[in-house]
């Protein structure tokens, strides 16, 4: 196994001014890669910042170890750690040009003029700010001035660049496009990134792996697509893309295809490895597993539609599929197409193929 950085069982409490104590990371291990692009992803709380700045030095854990290729760096300080941290507010200096917040470590550092000269140039170079450097961080857009902050933590070659939320404050398309330049730039530098986010597509867009963390604990640890596909649970299932989920009991298994029985009486197919007849469990249909044209082999589930919502490329369909439970359908949006079978209230049979179908353990809650 690869053990660039591994960190050992973390936790990290934190006591509150009302007196209370909060666990921010709850026993956390994990083993991160030589250059890969790994996200820390989940909601507010979830303790990914402390994470971060754990590995950063900027906090230490109170119990649990990390190790860089094999040594602890526990009591090592921030300044002596090779790792670098990508804030989210940018954290310029106003007063400073471009070409010297970028060599402004490298001076601290007493690099000569001519290196820090030649390693701010390939800096912004790498960050397409080539020729920006005599500006003002005022005089540059937000993106412009979040690569910036990109060169400045890269000039100082850093093993690990430690990004928090740092597209957060720009607006979705320049956040789209940096995301794809981010991505793009960590496969050149060949360094190990990790990324703080809380949101999904972007991780799923950008990482080699995701840890999706919850209550200060790891969910679930995997490459986007297994971790989109192959949820472990129902707060992944629900935190990364939409799910429809149905509980259950599993009523028969012939061969990988189980059936389970919901408790309005609806019965689903999938198929799985796990899982035997009588076991409580969960299946998850992602919206782009419910179609309105079902294929050989599918499986129906009728519904009324409550909700049709036009979001341009496409239609969400919500659809009331028995007490209250509503799945969301895509469909294809198509001018002066199915307008009329999409009205309220009309009855529709949805279908999916059972291979689709994902289950997973009904964990109790
Ligand atoms: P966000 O996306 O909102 O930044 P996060 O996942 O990064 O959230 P953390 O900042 O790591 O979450 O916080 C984890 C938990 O620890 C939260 O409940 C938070 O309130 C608490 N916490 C963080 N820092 C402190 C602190 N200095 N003192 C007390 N509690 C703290």
């Amino acid at each position: 196994m690869d053990s660039f950085l591994q960190i050992q069982s973390a936790t990290k409490l934190y006591h509150t001014p009302e007196g209370g104590t909060v666990t921010a990371l709850d026993d956390v291990s994990l083993h991160i890669r030589n250059n890969e692009f790994l996200s820390l992803l989940g909601p507010s709380g979830c303790g990914k910042t402390t994470l971060l700045k754990c590995i950063a030095g900027f906090e230490d854990f109170d119990n649990g170890d990390l190790l860089l290729e094999g040594s602890s760096l526990k009591g090592t300080a921030a300044h002596r750690r090779p790792f670098n941290t990508v804030f989210q507010n940018y954290a310029l200096f106003p007063h400073l040009s471009v070409s010297d917040n970028v060599g402004y470590g490298l001076d601290v550092a007493g690099v000569s003029r001519r290196e820090r000269n030649l390693r701010v140039q390939e800096a912004l170079e790498q960050v397409g700010l080539r020729g920006f450097g005599a500006r003002q961080p005022h005089q540059l857009s937000g993106g412009q001035q979040q690569r910036v902050a990109l060169a400045r933590s890269l000039v100082l070659k850093p093993r690990v660049l430690l990004l928090d939320e740092p597209l957060s404050a720009l607006d979705r398309k320049m956040r789209e496009t940096m995301q794809i330049e981010l991505k793009a730039l960590q496969d050149t530098v060949g360094i190990t990134f990790i990324f703080v986010t809380h949101d999904q597509e972007e991780a799923l867009a950008m990482s080699d792996r995701i840890a999706v963390l919850a209550l200060g604990k790891i969910q679930q640890l995997g490459a986007p697509k297994d971790i989109y596909d192959e949820p472990v649970n129902e707060f992944v299932a629900n935190f990364v893309g939409t799910s429809n989920i149905f509980t259950g009991l599993i009523m028969s298994k012939t061969g990988r295809t189980l059936t389970l029985k919901t408790a309005n009486g609806r019965e689903l197919t999938a198929t799985s490895d796990k899982f035997s007849v009588g076991a409580r469990a969960r299946i998850i249909l992602r919206p782009e597993h419910l179609k309105l044209r079902g294929e050989d082999g599918d499986k129906p589930i009728e519904g009324t539609i409550t909700q049709s919502v036009f979001v341009g490329s496409e239609m969400h369909l919500h659809v009331d599929v028995g007490l209250g439970r509503i799945a969301i359908v895509r469909h294809r949006h198509s001018k002066g197409g199915l307008g009329e079978y999409f009205k309220q209230g009309s009855h529709v049979t949805l279908f999916y193929t059972p291979d689709a179908a994902h289950v997973i353990d009904c964990e109790e809650s």
